[in-house]
């Protein structure tokens, strides 16, 4: 096999495992990221390993839910109207995505991509070189009306249908399995597939491992632009340096479209922002859970319980909506009625930003503009589940390996609602 230089562009997960399974191959990597990979979407979110979510975000009836949505300050899904050309190419991608057949069509294909990116994640934890917290306990999905509960019996169906265990509890059982919690629910579904993990530990173990195995980092350095020569990337420019490369990876996450651009490609990629709210507090909660009606997450992590919520596509910036970080805050003395977030804790929020495809998949593959370019990113809602098989696949193209499964799916040149 020839060793390549490669250059990944991102140091979230995505770019993490990718520069990970690259260099297990014998390639030279080098990441660059504009920032110091301590902040931001793979440092902010729930943790979860998710082959429960099996219904894309773009669905059936989500266009309606959304636009009720927009016009409710605390509501979990947040639209800010503006004239923005990508935005509303992205709104017309997501409203043709929103149909049944695309929702048929993709369930099989996100378990089976999450079910590869768990068993890595597993395998991970396996080796030596790994010390990080991650328990495969399952998921709680609570609801306190019989609405959430039909909505999620629906999914439910559809998830036994695809061959996976989920048992519906009272709230008795709930107690049982978690006596130091008690829940204000109706009922919840356990999905025994899922995992959970603390992304602030596995981030370091890989950033650790990663120097070890003489990954070159580029820190708080933002990649520029790029020298072509046709089709082909000969290098790439930060704002300090140039730096050669034979294959570029770009797992730049919300960023991806306006990089993009500088190479005359277009891919349509929004951001959606998400709060996290961490409590050093003893909460008793060890069950990890999604409180449905509030679509907020709560993660039981090492050492600290976490909230997380809201889907707020207002761009690219990091400005923090007290309004929605309230309503994250209210949700969790809903469900929990012994648990009070203190004010130091709600000044404490960090938000981070997802990737949000229009249909909800992933793009992973290379694009017929550009020879020696692999795109990964826009993995929306399940970018910490997928880092591992988005890194994987990344390294199986650039080392003209079978891939281990289809990637076609995740074609960044697919088209939308077909
Ligand atoms: C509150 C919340 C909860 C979530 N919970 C879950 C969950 O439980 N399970 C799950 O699977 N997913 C979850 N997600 C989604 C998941 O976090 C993201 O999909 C994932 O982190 C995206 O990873 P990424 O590597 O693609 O992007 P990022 O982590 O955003 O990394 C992209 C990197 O690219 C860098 N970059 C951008 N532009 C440039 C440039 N020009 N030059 C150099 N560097 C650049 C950025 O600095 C950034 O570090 C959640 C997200 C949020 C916000």
């Amino acid at each position: 096999m020839t060793q390549k230089k490669v250059v990944v562009i991102g140091g979230g997960i995505v770019g993490l495992c990718s520069a990970y399974y690259l260099s297990q191959e014998g390639h030279e990597v080098t990441i660059i990221d504009k920032g110091d990979l301590n902040s931001g979407a793979s440092h902010v979110n729930a943790g979860y390993l998710t082959p429960s979510h099996i219904i894309p975000m773009a669905a059936p009836g989500m266009a309606i839910k959304g636009f009720r949505w927009m016009f409710k300050p605390s509501s979990p899904f947040y639209i800010k109207p503006r004239l923005d050309k990508e935005l509303i190419r992205w709104g017309i991608q997501f409203i043709k995505s929103c149909t049944p057949s695309h929702v048929q069509r993709s369930m099989s294909t996100i378990l089976e991509i999450n079910l590869l990116s768990k068993e890595l994640f597993l395998d991970m934890q396996k080796s030596q070189h790994f010390n990080f917290h991650l328990e495969t306990k399952g998921l709680l999905m609570a609801y306190k009306t019989s609405h959430a509960e039909k909505e999620e019996a629906e999914v439910v169906a559809q998830a036994k249908d695809l061959g996976l265990k989920i048992d519906q509890l009272s709230p008795e059982e709930v107690l049982k399995k978690q006596p130091q919690a008690p829940m204000n629910i109706a009922g919840g579904f356990w999905y025994e597939s899922d995992a959970h993990s603390t992304p602030e530990l596995f981030m370091q173990n890989l950033i650790t491992f990663l120097n070890k195995k003489g990954v070159h980092f580029f820190l708080e350095k933002e990649v520029t632009g790029f020298k072509s020569k046709g089709s082909q990337i000969q290098s790439v420019y930060t704002s300090a340096q140039e730096i050669q490369a034979d294959e570029v990876v770009l797992a730049s996450g919300a960023w991806s479209e306006s990089i993009l651009k500088k190479l005359n490609i277009q891919l349509s990629v929004q951001a959606g922002k998400g709060y996290r709210l961490n409590l050093n507090q003893s909460t008793g909660i060890s069950l990890p859970a999604i409180l449905l009606e509030a679509k907020v997450a709560v993660t039981p992590m090492q050492g600290f319980t976490r909230f997380g919520g809201t889907m707020e596509l207002s761009g690219i910036n990091h400005k923090i909506n007290s309004k929605r970080v309230a309503a994250i805050a209210q949700a969790a003395s809903e469900y929990y009625p012994h648990v009070h977030i203190s004010q130091e804790e709600l000044a404490n929020v960090k938000c981070g930003l997802r990737p949000l495809s229009p249909d909800g998949l992933p793009y992973i593959g290379r694009h017929s503009k550009c020879k020696n370019l692999v795109l990964a990113t826009g993995h929306s809602m399940m970018g910490w589940s997928l880092g591992p098989a988005s890194g994987k696949l990344v390294t199986e193209i650039i080392s003209n390996q079978n891939t281990t499964i289809s990637i076609h799916p995740f074609s960044p040149e697919r088209g939308y609602g077909i």
